[in-house]
This record gives C-alpha cells, structure tokens and sequence, in this order.
C-alpha cells in the first residue's frame, strides 16, 4: 500500500542532484567547449589567413628579391589550411583536429615564410621582418583559443625555429641578439602564461555555468514534483480535486469555444462508512485503491480522466458524442466494479459485494450555463441512482421533478421558508383502535411557495435532505409542535418525522433538550418517526444518539415498517416504542395473500413488545379489519385527515374528537 504522496508519484523529494567526478566533468568540459569553439576558431583561421596573405606587400618592400617564394609559400601554405580546415569542420571532425590544423598552419605558415625570407641579400631588413615571428607565437597563445598544450607546442617551435634562424645572424652586433632574443622569450612567457590563465577561467566559467544549469535543473524538477504532488491524491494516485477541476473547466471551455461535448460522473462507493467500520480503515482504504485502479482502466477506452473527488466519492470526465454512449461509460463503470466481487457482507440491502452508485451528466445547450451546472446535475443524478436502491448508473434527466429546475427553485425557497413563514405543520390523528381516541397527533410538514401554491413533501423532503435545509426545517417542527400543541396540553402526545440526516448531525439530540428545556414540555409527549429507507445506514452516530433522544424520554417509532431492507435488523438494534406498518400492507388486504401477509407483519412486530399502527386506513372495512386483528392504534383519512393545529386545540371538558368520518378535515 501506498502511503505517502510522494511515494504515489514516485519522487524522491530529498534526492540530491547528480554531481560528477573530475575526470567526468573535464569531458563534458571539452565536450562543450567543443561545440562553441568551433565555428569561433574557423573564422580566426579565415581572418589569420587573409592577413597572412597581405603580408605580401610587406615582403615586396622588405625583401624585394625573394618576395616572390615568400609570395608563393604564403599562398600554397594559406590555401592548403584553409582547405585542410574546411574538409575537416564539414566532416565535423572533433575540435582537437581543428585546432592543430591552425596551429599547424601558425608553424608551417611561419616556417614557410622565415626559410625562403631568410635568403634574401637584404639582410639588414630581414634583421627587422624577423620580429615578424612573434606574432606568430602571439597567434598561438592568444589569437586561438587552444588549449594550453597545444599552445605551448606551437609557440615553442615558433620560438625554436627563430632561435635557429637566430644564429644564421651571428654577424650581427650581440646587442642586436640579445634584444631580439630576449624579446621572443619573454614574448613566448608572457603569451603562454596568458593562455594558461584564460585556459584556467574558461574552465572556472564553464564550472559555474555547469553548478547554476544542475541548481536550475534541480529546481525545475522539483518544482514539476511538487505541482505532481498538489495534483495527487495521496491515497489513490488519481488526479485530486484541485487536478480534475482544472480539468473540468479545460473541458468545459473546449465545449464553449468548440462545441466539443463531454459527459461528467459522480462515482459513490455504496454503504461504504459501513464498510470501513466493519472491516477497518485499512481494509476501506485498500477498497478504494482497488476500485480506483479498475475504473482508471475500465474508462481508458473511453478517452476520460479519473479523479478522486473526496472520500468515497470518484468523477470521470470523458469527451464523448452522444448521450447514449455517456450512458453507456456509465454502466460499464457500475458492473466494472460489481465485476470485482469484494465482499461487502454488512450492507443492508441483501447485496454483499462492493458496488457503486453512478450519475452522470452530458453536455446540454443551456442558456447561461455555469460549469458547476454540469457536476450538479451529476450530482443530482447521483442522488436519483441512490434514491433507486444504489449499484446503478442514472443520466441526468431534465424532466425528472427531482432534478428539474424546480428542484432547484424549492432548493432556494428552503433556506428563506421559516423565516418567510412559508412553512407550517398540520396534524394528523393517530388513534386508538378500540376506544376512538386521538392518543397522538402526526406532525405533517407543508411547503407554499410565494405565489401560494402548495408544494408536495414527497417533493420537498428529499430536497431539504439533499441540501441539508432539513437541519433548521426538523428543529423549527419540534419547536413549534411544543408551542403550537404541547405546552397548553392540547394533545397528550405528538410524533414527528425526523430525517436520518437530522439523527447523523452531531448535537441534534442537545438541540433538542434545549427546545424541551426552553418550552418546558417533557420529552415523554414526543415521538420521533423514523423512516426506514436507504439512506439510513445503520451508523454508530445515529444509534448513540437514539439512545440520547430516549434518555430524554422521547419516544422512537419506526415508520413506514416493511418498505425498507433494514426494517428487522433495525427491531433488533432499536427498543422502538410503535411500529408503523406501511400502508401498502393494508391496500393489499385485499386478496388473500396481501391479508396473510399483513398478519405475519402483525405477528412478528407484536412478538417483539412494539406497539402497532397501521397506517393508510381509508375505509370502514379496514378499520373493521384492524378492530379484528386488534391492532393498537390506526392512521389513516378514514379516521383523521391532517388538519392545522386550531383543530386540536379544544378545550379539555369538550367530548373528544369521535371515530367517524367526522373526523375529516
Ligand atoms: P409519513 O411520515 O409516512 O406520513 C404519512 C403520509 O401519509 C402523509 O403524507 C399523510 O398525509 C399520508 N396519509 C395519511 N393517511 C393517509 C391515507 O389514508 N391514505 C393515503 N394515501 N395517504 C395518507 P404527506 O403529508 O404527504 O407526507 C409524506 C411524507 O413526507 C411523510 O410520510 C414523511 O415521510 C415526510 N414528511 C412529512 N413531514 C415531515 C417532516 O416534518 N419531517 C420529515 N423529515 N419528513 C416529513
Ligand atoms: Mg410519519
Ligand atoms: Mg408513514
């Protein structure tokens, strides 16, 4: 396993950069001064040459009667350098051959020039033209840039070959020979100590350059590892948040400009807080790199990128043409993970392997549309593929009233509804079968939106759970069921529904002793309704604080008995005060099957101490038939519809509410 960042991208943060041997660093010395002395030391030769060549005037005037060899010599020994040099500079011959062409032609050209110069009758001039010879000395240690041996060698044949031209003079005067002796030695001194000394700096450059290129190397690489690492995440080796939403807005700006479409997935790992606490965070983390790893080669055909958008939460963003085949990658994604088969036996929904929920969005041409429309509309669909029992994959549907704009609207209309007086609570009778009294009240929520008009809770419900707005809505009903009917004592007991999200948020059971607490209403005159459905994992949090909200003596009921998966372990974990059995168990009494059913649900739920209610009771023949199956208390139109709280308030010594279709509202 994986574990640290660096080790997911593979970057050894304090890896010190590659420093090289002497020896080493003398080559690539050479090897560089090469490329750059090249073209450098081609055009001093051509310079040298040409000034070489116009030297003729000189010998013309100084030595008039052996000019003409001089003249020759000049030319073939220039030409041939030339020559010499530009055959090897095209084969691209190593610099080291280059330079001893010039050097070469330093020495041949001086030697070429002093022997026939040196035969003139002139001598007296010739005595002069001799110091001619220094400049070639000068031209090997400082006009060319060669290398210290190579000067020396050159510029000790110059001074040798004048030495010996020196002593065809010995007719003349010592001072003459002492001067001039003494003038090319120290020329050949001074010149090859120069050489050496821009010999030793060139290297000193190149060394420094060659510190400030590793140091800009090294820093460029490491900057490279770091932008990798803030792109990474950690766990998995997929591109983070941060990376894909780059992405994402590339993406995106790709289907502005250039019509490119491009579908967006939400990926979620089912039940898998159930899964880490079950096997262990260790396990949990090994799942999410292995679905990790299948889904980055399960979308590699499909041109996507993957990334982990936190927790157990992935997103793929692939460029595709049609919806269909956005679909498609979608459920390819779902069954590449069910594939994998790792066990996940404590999931409450009869599946017992690791499997994901998908939604997905494709591209659509929308007025003003924001790149955060499309993950939210992956979002939204993410939500449906949950809503329908998890391991699927849902496109995103416009149409559907869940993701329609409506949604969106209602999603708006929460966060300002308490405030706006937009919500209120009417309250169905919950009584007892065989006396007809209202024992209970439901608490029923109601949304009206500004214009007046009625919004359904099947509506509103799943989209205050989804943006969280059930927080504040679930605490202002509690509260204003202790004001509206508990504190006067209008009804002995009222239930509220109570989402999971609500029981999953820390404090909600403090926030509720401080409602009880501020009203003075006790605890025992309220009933939480808890829905079993899917999004109720059985999550330590929500037992704990159950058990808070019974300390403060409220009743729990479990409601909607037999719709969900979870219902019976539920009856094991939970001392519920009622069961409130769906009222589809009812509707389908009917047949004989439905009626044997609904006994059996009687049966089991009465075996284990709960009370029973039975929901949806519309009919005379369903009251009978609850009176026969001496169920405890019934809900239902038949016997209450919901009606605001002014219905309940009467006053104490006036006869109760009676058992008839009176009751409606
Ligand atoms: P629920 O808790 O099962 O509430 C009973 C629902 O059944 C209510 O629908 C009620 O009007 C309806 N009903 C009652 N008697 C009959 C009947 O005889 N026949 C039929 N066909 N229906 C009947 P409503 O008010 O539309 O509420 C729907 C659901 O919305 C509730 O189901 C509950 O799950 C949720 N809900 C309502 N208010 C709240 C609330 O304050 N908080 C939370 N979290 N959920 C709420
Ligand atoms: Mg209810
Ligand atoms: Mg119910």
């Amino acid at each position: 396993m994986k574990h640290t960042l660096a080790d997911v991208v593979d970057i050894d943060l304090h890896k010190q950069p590659h420093r090289p041997q002497l020896a080493e660093l003398q080559t690539l010395y050479r090897m560089e001064g090469e490329a750059g002395r090249r073209a450098a030391t081609r055009q001093g030769l051509w310079v040298a040459v040409a000034v070489y060549l116009l030297f003729f005037a000189i010998d013309i005037l100084l030595v008039p009667d052996v000019a003409f060899y001089t003249i020759l010599a000049r030319l073939v020994i220039g030409i041939s350098a030339l020559l010499c040099f530009e055959i090897l500079y095209r084969i691209k011959a190593r610099t080291k051959w280059l330079d001893g062409t010039c050097a070469a032609a330093l020495v041949f050209g001086y030697i070429g020039w002093l022997v026939p110069a040196m035969t003139t009758a002139d001598s007296a001039s010739m005595s002069y033209y001799m110091i001619f010879g220094a400049i070639f000395m000068m031209g090997a240690n400082l006009f060319f840039s060669f290398r210290f041996r190579l000067s020396v060698v050159a510029s000790g044949i110059v001074l040798t070959t004048f030495f010996v031209a020196l002593s065809f003079f010995s007719e003349h005067d010592p001072a003459y020979l002492i001067a001039f002796g003494t003038f090319y030695v120290s020329c050949f001194i001074f010149t090859s100590y120069v050489n050496w000394k821009l010999n030793r700096e060139r290297y000193k450059v190149f060394l420094n350059a060659f510190e400030a290129k590793i140091q800009q190397n090294e820093a460029s690489e490491r900057g490279m590892a770091l932008l990798r690492l803030s792109n990474t995440d950690p766990l998995t080796g997929l591109d983070n948040r941060r990376a894909i939403d780059q992405q994402l807005r590339d993406y995106w700006n790709d289907w502005q400009k250039l019509g490119k479409s491009f579908a967006a997935m939400l990926i979620d790992v089912d039940f898998f807080k159930k899964y880490n606490d079950c096997y262990g965070h260790q396990e949990g983390d090994r799942c999410l790199v292995l679905v990790a790893n299948a889904l980055g080669e399960a979308i590699k055909d499909y041109n996507g990128s993957i990334g982990r958008y936190g927790g157990e939460e992935f997103i793929v963003l692939a460029r595709l043409d049609t919806l269909e085949q956005a679909a498609e990658l979608a459920e390819v994604i779902c069954r590449t993970v069910e594939n994998m088969r790792l066990v996940h036996e404590q999931r409450r929904d009869g599946v017992s392997i690791v499997t994901v929920s998908v939604g997905a969005a494709f591209t659509r041409n929308q007025t003003g549309a924001k790149l955060e429309k499309i993950i939210h509309e992956a979002d939204r669909a993410l939500y449906a593929a949950k809503a329908s029992g998890r391991n699927c994959a849902k496109l995103f549907d416009p149409n559907d009233p869940q993701s329609s704009d409506e949604s969106e609207n209602i999603a708006a209309l929460l966060k300002i509804a308490v405030d706006q007086n937009l919500v209120s609570l009417v309250y169905q009778p919950i009584r007892n079968v065989m006396t007809g009294e209202v024992e209970a009240v439901e608490a029923l929520m109601r949304l009206t939106m500004l214009d007046g008009t009625s919004v359904p809770p099947s509506l509103f419900i799943p989209v205050a759970e989804r943006t969280g707005a059930i927080l504040d809505l679930g605490r202002w009903a509690i509260k204003t069921v202790c004001h509206e009917l508990l504190v006067d004592n209008h009804i002995p007991l009222v239930s509220v529904n109570v989402s999971p999200i609500q029981l999953k948020t820390p404090g909600f059971a403090t926030s509720v002793a401080a409602i009880l607490g501020e009203t003075g209403v006790a605890g025992s005159r309220l009933a939480f309704e808890i829905t079993e459905g899917l999004e109720m994992e059985m999550h330590s949090g929500i037992l704990r604080c159950i058990s808070d909200l019974e300390t403060l003596g409220i009743r729990i009921w479990l409601d909607d008995f037999g719709t969900g998966f979870a219902g019976l372990s539920w009856l094991r974990l939970i001392d519920f005060d009622t069961v409130k059995v769906d009222r589809s168990f009812l509707h389908d009494c009917s047949t004989p099957k439905g009626r044997a059913m609904l006994q059996d649900i009687i049966g089991l739920v009465r075996n284990r101490g709960h009370k029973i209610l039975i929901e949806g009771v519309e009919t005379d023949e369903q009251l009978a038939l609850m009176r026969r199956f001496r169920i405890d208390q019934v809900q239902g139109f038949h016997v209450g519809r919901p009606a605001p709280a002014e219905t309940f308030r009467t006053p104490p010594d006036k006869p109760r509410i009676p058992l008839r279709n009176g009751a409606r509202s």
